[in-house]
């Protein structure tokens, strides 16, 4: 059995980076950047006003100005403006040359064409957003790896960018073992529980933007052989739930290693989630989760999270981790380290109650993991702790 910190670097270890190719920019949603992108124009393109006002140049400070032009936004003309004159401009409106200030029309009047100004706050180059100011021309726009999220998208789009390079989103099947589940909607028979860890699993990838298939097998040895032999041929990531442990109907370990996977580890010192099982196929990996709710979720998002992460060249792939007091003592039994279900506010962080590994109610109301180190057996309220935010 290997530590959580062994586990955790092996699987940094045994990461493969996924596939580079080149989409669309409105396809590209919850994908990750694949290189370093680099503007191909300054932003903004040209001079641009940001009010509606008076274009017109600050050092002549006259008592008014003739007002010559009217420039609206998208108005391609290159206009110039002389002494003693101003330009009528608008949001977005391209300054015309020979002006270097634009005032707002709220402290302005304007009498028979002529522009008075009055606006002691007004500075030179005022209410003007200037050629380049938000990214200048070959200067980095996005690195790699960035997430493309709505924001990240419309940037691109704003510099007219209209393909990327990305990482592709990996190819995942979940394999469901258990004859005593029973698909949602179905009669259940006395000792017969609903199938609940596939709408899990998949609402966990499909929060990282990736739709798995998912596969129900019955708990025997040939067909979890043969639904694995054919996963693996379908998919990047190959994911089973239950099955993994040491019963009699536990046949998912042989079946993964009769496929020809190595086994990178298996067992790991942790509750919940021990007998959680990681092995690589040439660049595709295979995760033999605990089929015990809480625990598949924990294992899901302190190994199968930041595998996806590294797959796509994050540097922060795991989730984010603060050091906290806790809030109150608790006891366990040293050994192995445990993740419990926890809430915080940033400040402490407190466990919940019902830490089961078969138990997702409190899984429902936490916003972290607390993670106790595995040779403890009390730690007392106020103490130090490690805090895994879930995403
Ligand atoms: P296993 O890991 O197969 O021994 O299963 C451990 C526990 O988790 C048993 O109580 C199972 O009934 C339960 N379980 C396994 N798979 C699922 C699933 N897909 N949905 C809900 N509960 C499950
Ligand atoms: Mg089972």
């Amino acid at each position: 059995m290997i530590t959580v910190k062994d586990a955790q670097e092996n699987i940094i270890k045994n990461t493969s980076l996924a596939k580079i190719i080149e989409v669309d920019l409105s396809s590209a949603l919850g994908s990750h950047l694949a290189v370093d992108l680099y503007s191909p124009h300054p932003i903004p393109f040209f001079n641009q006003s940001a009010v509606d006002g008076y274009a017109f140049n600050f050092n002549q400070l006259l008592a008014s100005y003739t007002i010559v032009e009217k420039i609206p936004a998208g108005d391609t003309r290159r206009i110039t403006i002389n002494e003693g004159e101003a330009a009528r401009i608008f949001t977005g409106s391209k300054v015309p040359d020979g002006c270097d200030t634009v005032i707002m029309q709220e402290f302005t009047k304007v009498e028979n064409n002529q522009l008075f100004v009055d606006d002691d706050q007004l500075q030179k180059g005022g209410n003007i957003r200037t050629k380049g100011y938000q990214i200048k021309q070959g200067d980095i726009a996005l690195s790699k790896g960035t997430i493309l999220n709505p924001a990240a998208i419309g940037f691109l789009a704003t510099l007219g960018i209209t393909e990327v390079s990305i990482f592709t989103l990996p190819k995942v099947s979940i394999l469901i073992t258990g004859n005593e589940l029973v698909p949602l909607g179905e009669k259940l028979a006395e000792g017969q529980i609903y199938e609940s860890n596939s709408f899990m699993l998949k609402a966990a990838f499909e929060k990282m933007h990736i739709s798995p298939r998912i596969i129900h097998i019955k708990d025997d040895q040939k067909a979890t052989t043969n639904a694995i032999t054919n996963a693996l041929n379908n998919s990047d990531i190959v994911v089973l739930s239950g099955g993994i442990s040491v019963g009699d109907y536990d046949f998912v370990q042989q079946g993964i290693l009769e496929n020809g996977v190595t086994q990178i580890f298996y067992k790991v010192a942790q509750k919940p989630g021990k007998p959680l099982f990681f092995g690589k196929k040439e660049n595709k990996a295979v995760f033999g989760l605990p089929g015990n709710p809480a625990a598949a979720l924990t294992c899901f998002y302190e190994y199968i999270f930041p595998y996806i992460n590294l797959s796509f060249g994050l540097k922060q792939a795991f989730l984010n981790q603060l050091q906290l007091p806790i809030s109150k003592d608790i006891k366990q039994k040293p050994g192995r380290a445990t993740f419990l279900k926890a809430t915080t506010d940033f400040k402490t962080v407190t466990p919940l109650e019902g830490q089961n590994s078969d138990a997702l109610q409190s899984f429902a109301h936490a916003n972290a993991l607390l993670l106790t180190p595995a040779d403890a057996a009390m730690i007392k309220k106020g103490e130090l702790v490690t805090v895994h935010l879930l995403p």
